[in-house]
C-alpha cells in the first residue's frame, strides 16, 4: 500500500525517525529503502509503519519531500520486527541495528562494472620492506586499492606504487555475475539409522512454521551431515537457508564439505569479503537468488527474500556474542528471527549451553540426539595428568607422561595436537633486576611476546612494540625474562624434544586468511605435519582421521577468575578439542594437564559424566538466581579521563532505582579497567527473570546526562563479566 507520507529510520544513530512527504510518482511502502534529504545531506533510510514509532509531530505542510526510492526490494515486515526487537532488547538505537541490514552502500547501486586489482607475480625493481610486506600479505588476493592496502597494513600509496611498477594489474569485475545453484541431490550421504531419524525429523519441519530444535550430538556423530539434509529440503522447496558459523576461519573446511554435498560453494558473508563480493551477496540475498548463505553472526540481519531455515553451528560458541556496538547474542537473535519469519531454527552442538538445555527442559525447544560417532569411531579416552604429582622439568611445560605419549605417537606414524589457548611466545615479559613488567599503554593488560613476528603486542587494542633490548626502567640488558608459555613457546619445546618432528603453530597469527586455512588442511591431510600446537582456532570443525593424540597443556587457564561460565566454558573447550582425536578408524587418546585433577569439571571430563556436571552447574545457577534463571545486565561507563568516567558512573549509581527483585552492584572498575585508552567503570544489574530489566534501565539512564566524551554502554545478558 503506497504511503502519502513516510516515517523514515535513517542509518544515522544520532537521529530519531523523521517524517517526509512522498512526492507524486514515488511508490513508497513500509520497508522501502529511500533517500531522505536532511539539510544539505542525502540520507539512506527505510520507511517504517508510522504507528510503530514515535516522531516529533510536524504539520504536513512543513514536511520535505523524499528525494528518491532505491531500486532494491523493500525490507520485509519480519525483518523490521526483528530490528525493533533487537533495538528494544539490547537497548540500542534502531538505526544502529538497521546498519546491519544495509551494511553495504555499493549494494544499493545498480549493476555495473567494478575496478579491482590483483598481483601479477612481477617483482618490482625496487623492493622496500613495505612493498615486500604488501606483496606477501596480498598474495592470491584481489580487491580495490583500499581493501588491499588495509589487508597488507600499508598505505594506499605503497599499492599505487606497485601498480606503476607492474606488480599489480587492474581487473574489471562484472557486478552481477550469476550465483551458483546448490544441487540438493548432488552428493547425499548414506545415513545411519540414528542419523536418518534425526534428518527426517528436521526435513519434516521445513515449510512448517517456527520450530526451534537443539541438535545435540557428540563430536564426530555427523551433525553436519544431518542438518545438510534439512538444508537440501529447504533448497528443494525453493527457500533460502542461513548457516551461521562462529568463526570465519571455520568457513574453509565447511565450504569443502558443502561443495561435496551440494556441488558448489554457498554464498559467504563475513567481515573479510571484498566490497564487490559483499555487494553481490547482499543483492543475491535480497532477490532470493542466493539459496544458501554461510556467514558470521552479522548475516542474521540481511534481507532474505524467502528464508526457510536457519542453522546455528557450534551454537554454544562464545564468539556468537557481539561485544561492540549492538551487543547482541547471535544464537538468541537467530531464534527470534526464526520466530518472526515463522520457520525452523536448528542449534547444533556437542556441548550445548546451559541456557539452551534449559529451553529444552522447559519444553520450548525440542531436542534431537546423536549418541554415536559415525562409522564405528569411538570417543577418545580422556585422562587427567596431575602436574603437582608429575611436573614438567624447570622451564618446560609438557609433563613427562605427555612427552612419552607424543613420542609413541610419532613412532606410530600418527598425528598429535597440543592445545593452549594463548597466542604468542609468552604472556608477560619481566625484568629480573627491577621487577618492571611490560604493560600496554592503552589497556590494563600485559604486552604479549610474539617471537615469530619479533614484537610485543597487546591482545586487546593491537598496540605493538619492537622486542626490548634493555629494561626501560633500570636499563639492565640481560635481565629480561619471558614468563609463562604461549603456543610458540610450546612449539619450541616440542622442537627441542623431537628435532625431527614436523611441528606447526595454528593461531590467528598464522592462519589469517581462508587460503592459509586451506593450506593447513592440505598439509595435515598429506601428513606433512606431525604435531600441531594451536589455540581455540583448532578446536572446532576440523576432521583429521590420522590425528589420534590430544594434549591440553593447561586446563586450569580458563578456570581462574571466578567467571560464572568458567567451568562450563572449560568443559566445552576441552570436549571440543578432545573431539578432534580418533575420528577415523584409530582410537584417540586425550591427556589433560592440570593442577586440580579433583575439580568438578576435570572429573566430569575424565569420567565422561556430562549429565552430572550439567546438573550441578544448573543447580548452582538456579540457587544463585543466575542466567538463565535470573537476568544480568552490565552498564559500562568509559572515558579517556578517569575522573570523568568515575563521576558519571557514580552519578548513575546514585540514581539506581529501588525495584523489587533487582540489585545493583558497583560502580567499580570494570574487569578491563582500561581498554583502548579509555577508563572503564561498571555497574552490574542482577534481576529476577520476570523483571523487564530493559524498561528499568531505559528509565534509569534517561535521568542522567553525560557529555560527548563519556560513553555509556549497556550489555544485556553479558557473556563474561
Ligand atoms: P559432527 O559435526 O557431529 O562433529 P560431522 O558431521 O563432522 O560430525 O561428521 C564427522 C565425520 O564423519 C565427517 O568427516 C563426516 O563427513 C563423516 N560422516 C558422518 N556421517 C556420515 C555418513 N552418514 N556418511 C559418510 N560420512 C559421514
Ligand atoms: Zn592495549
Amino acid at each position: 500500500m503506497p504511503l502519502p507520507r513516510a516515517r523514515v529510520v535513517t542509518l544515522n544513530a544520532a537521529l530519531g525517525p523523521l517524517d517526509y512527504r512522498v512526492p507524486d510518482g514515488l511508490a513508497v511502502e513500509p520497508g522501502s529503502v529511500v533517500v531522505a534529504p536532511l539539510g544539505p545531506r542525502q540520507l539512506i533510510g527505510v520507511a517504517w509503519e508510522a504507528e510503530r514509532l514515535p516522531s516529533e509531530d510536524v504539520g504536513d505542510n512543513r514536511l520535505r519531500p523524499l528525494a528518491g526510492l532505491i531500486d532494491v526490494p523493500p525490507i520485509r515486515a519480519p525483518l523490521r520486527r526483528l530490528c525493533e526487537w533487537t533495538a528494544d532488547y539490547y537497548l540500542s538505537p534502531l538505526a544502529a541495528v538497521l546498519r546491519m541490514v544495509l551494511p553495504s552502500s555499493s549494494a544499493l547501486e545498480g549493476g555495473r562494472q567494478l575496478v579491482e586489482y590483483r598481483p601479477t607475480g612481477v617483482v618490482p625493481p625496487r623492493l622496500t620492506p613495505q612493498r615486500t610486506q604488501a606483496l606477501e600479505r596480498i598474495e592470491g588476493r584481489q580487491g580495490t586499492i583500499r581493501e588491499l592496502a588495509d589487508h597488507a597494513g600499508v598505505s594506499d600509496a605503497v599499492l599505487r606504487g606497485l601498480v606503476n611498477a607492474g606488480a599489480l594489474e587492474k581487473v574489471m569485475v562484472e557486478a552481477d555475475q550469476p550465483l551458483a545453484l546448490p544441487d540438493p541431490g548432488f552428493g547425499p550421504p548414506e545415513l545411519s539409522p540414528d542419523q536418518r531419524a534425526a534428518a527426517d525429523s528436521l526435513t519434516g519441519a521445513i515449510g512448517g512454521g517456527f520450530d526451534p530444535v537443539l541438535l545435540d550430538g557428540i563430536t564426530g556423530s555427523g551433525k553436519t551431515e544431518v542438518y545438510f539434509e534439512a538444508v537440501a529440503e529447504a533448497v528443494r522447496q525453493d527457500r533460502q537457508v542461513l548457516v551461521l558459523l562462529p568463526e570465519i576461519a571455520l568457513t574453509e573446511p565447511f565450504l569443502k564439505r558443502f561443495a561435496a554435498r551440494f556441488g558448489c560453494a554457498p554464498v559467504a558473508w563475513h567481515s573479510d569479503l571484498r566490497s564487490s563480493q559483499r555487494r553481490r551477496a547482499w543483492r543475491g540475498i535480497a532477490s532470493g537468488e542466493a539459496k544458501v548463505v554461510v556467514g558470521a553472526r552479522s548475516a542474521l540481519f540481511l534481507p532474505y527474500a524467502n528464508l526457510g531455515l536457519i542453522v546455528v553451528d557450534e551454537a554454544h560458541e562464545p564468539s556468537f556474542k557481539q561485544e561492540e556496538g549492538v551487543q547482541y547474542h547471535a544464537r538468541d537473535v537467530a531464534v527470534m528471527r526464526a520466530k518472526f519469519e515463522d520457520i525452523p531454527v536448528i542449534l547444533s552442538s556437542a556441548t550445548p549451553a546451559i541456557e539452551t538445555r534449559a529451553m529444552v527442559e522447559s519444553g520450548r525447544y525440542r531436542e534431537l540426539r546423536l549418541r554415536q560417532r559415525h562409522a564405528g569411531a569411538v570417543l577418545p579416552s580422556l585422562d587427567a595428568l596431575d602436574l603437582t604429582a608429575d611436573p614438567p622439568p624447570r622451564g618446560r611445560w609438557l609433563a613427562p607422561r605427555l612427552v612419552a605419549e607424543l613420542e609413541a605417537n610419532l613412532k606410530a606414524g600418527e598425528q598429535s595436537l597440543l592445545f593452549l589457548n594463548r597466542r604468542g611466545f609468552a604472556p608477560l615479559t619481566l625484568c629480573r633486576t627491577c621487577g618492571h613488567r611490560f604493560q600496554c599503554p592503552n589497556c590494563t593488560a600485559w604486552m604479549v611476546e610474539h617471537r615469530l613476528m619479533r614484537r610485543l603486542a597487546c591482545h586487546h587494542c593491537g598496540h605493538v612494540m619492537p622486542p626490548p633490548e634493555a629494561c626501560p626502567e633500570c636499563g639492565d640488558k640481560d635481565s629480561l625474562v619471558a614468563c609463562g608459555p604461549g603456543v610458540e613457546r610450546i612449539a619450541d619445546e616440542v622442537q627441542a624434544l623431537f628435532p625431527d618432528a614436523r611441528a606447526a603453530v595454528v593461531t590467528s597469527d598464522t592462519i589469517w586468511s581462508p587460503a592459509r586455512a586451506a593450506d593447513f588442511v592440505r598439509q595435515m591431510e598429506a601428513h606433512e605435519i606431525d604435531i600441531v600446537i594451536g589455540t581455540q582456532l583448532i578446536t572446532k570443525g576440523y576432521h583429521f582421521p590420522n590425528l589420534t593424540l590430544v594434549g591440553v597443556v593447561d586446563a586450569d587457564l580458563g578456570l581462574s577468575g571466578g567467571d560464572l561460565r568458567a567451568a562450563e566454558r572449560t568443559f566445552q573447550q576441552i570436549s571440543q578439542v578432545a573431539g578432534r582425536a580418533g575420528r577415523g578408524d584409530k582410537p584417540g587418546r586425550v591427556f589433560v594437564q592440570t593442577h586440580q585433577p579433583q575439580a568438578p569439571v576435570i572429573a566430569a571430563l575424565t569420567s565422561g559424566d556430562t549429565e552430572r556436571f550439567v546438573a550441578a552447574e544448573t543447580a548452582a545457577r538456579q540457587e544463585a538466581g543466575m542466567p538463565p534463571f535470573g537476568r544480568l545486565a552490565a552498564i559500562v561507563v568509559s572515558a579517556e579521563d578517569r575522573e570523568e568516567a568515575e563521576s558519571i558512573a557514580n552519578r548513575i549509581g546514585r540514581k539506581a532505582p529501588e525495584v523489587e527483585g533487582m540489585e545493583v552492584y558497583g560502580p567499580a572498575p570494570a574487569p578491563l579497567a582500561m581498554l583502548r585508552g579509555r577508563h572503564r567503570f561498571r555497574l552490574l544489574v542482577h534481576a529476577r527473570r520476570s523483571l523487564d530489566v530493559q524498561d528499568v534501565i531505559r528509565d534509569w539512564l534517561g535521568q542522567v546526562e553525560w557529555g560527548s566524551k563519556v560513553r555509556v554502554a549497556v550489555d544485556v545478558d553479558p557473556y563474561s563479566f
